[in-house]
């Protein structure tokens, strides 16, 4: 009799390697296979007599598929997600391929590990900007069309939530992120704070903190996430040289 196969999809965190939760890290180490694009592969520290699936990062779907085979062929397989699986990530695309797969795939011993997402660090390095009702969007539409990210970013910008814009630009998207921030534009004040978080938790980390009127796409690469703060964001200044403090507060107007 084969051991038990199991499919667990972790979540490696924004890249510091003490961002990546003991769960996570636990449920690398009990992994015979590793699945997963190759930069996030590299991140998950080496198990002796581990086997590494490398993927692009394109097909999702695919990759979910292996690995969902791997299992049921009743391999330990761990697939591994940048940040947090759920959040555009590798746990829909898992869950897609068990929904149209094979019978057998819905009993097999399925888990997703948490990690912590990109929002959530970018804003920890700024302050509180999430202090408030926030909304994250993907400004990918090569999974989606256009004119559904602009209808939910209006949605989200004229309910006055803060956005948190995950892949916001890419050599095969170069102009979303400037429509993104020109809708922005015609819906917020100029001085509304605008992060740029690029790379959190990695060596080559850059955060910029410039306001809307002044917010272009060129502070923004593949490996950032861009902030849009709502009206009540506010801007603490600080010493010369030193970046402000960004936060949202939790109440209105009326003050205790
Ligand atoms: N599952 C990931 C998100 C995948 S989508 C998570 O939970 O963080 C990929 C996008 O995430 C990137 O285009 C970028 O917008 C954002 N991102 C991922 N890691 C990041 C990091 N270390 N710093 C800033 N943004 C990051």
């Amino acid at each position: 009799m084969t051991a038990p196969g199991f499919l667990t999809v972790v979540g490696l965190g924004p890249g510091k390697a003490d961002w990546l939760t003991p769960a996570a890290a636990a449920a690398l180490a009990a992994a015979s296979d590793l699945v997963g694009y190759g930069p996030y592969l590299a991140r998950a520290p080496e198990v002796p007599g581990q086997r590494r699936h490398a993927s692009d990062n394109r097909v999702e779907l695919d990759r979910a598929r292996f690995a969902l085979d791997l299992a049921a062929e009743g391999r330990q397989v761990a697939v591994v997600s940048g940040g947090d699986p759920g959040v555009f990530a590798m746990a829909a695309a898992v869950f897609e391929a068990i929904e149209s797969g094979p019978a057998a795939w819905r009993d097999l011993d399925i888990r997703v590990e948490p990690g912590v997402t990109a929002m959530l660090a970018a804003a920890a390095r700024v302050g509180a900007p999430l202090g408030g009702d926030f909304c994250a969007l993907s400004l990918s539409d090569n999974l989606k069309p256009w004119e559904v990210v602009e209808a939910r970013l209006r949605a989200a910008l004229g309910a006055d939530f803060v956005v948190a814009l995950y892949n916001p630009i890419s050599s095969a998207r170069p102009w979303q992120l400037g429509a993104a921030l020109a809708i922005a534009a015609e819906l917020r004040d100029p001085d509304t704070p605008v992060i740029f978080a690029r790379a959190v938790g990695r060596t080559d980390e850059r955060i910029a903190i410039l306001p809307l009127s002044e917010a272009r796409d060129a502070a923004a690469d593949m490996a950032t996430l861009v902030l849009i703060g709502a009206s009540t964001t506010r801007r603490i200044e600080r010493k010369a040289g030193a970046d402000p403090f960004v936060y949202t507060p939790r109440s209105y107007g009326k003050r205790a």
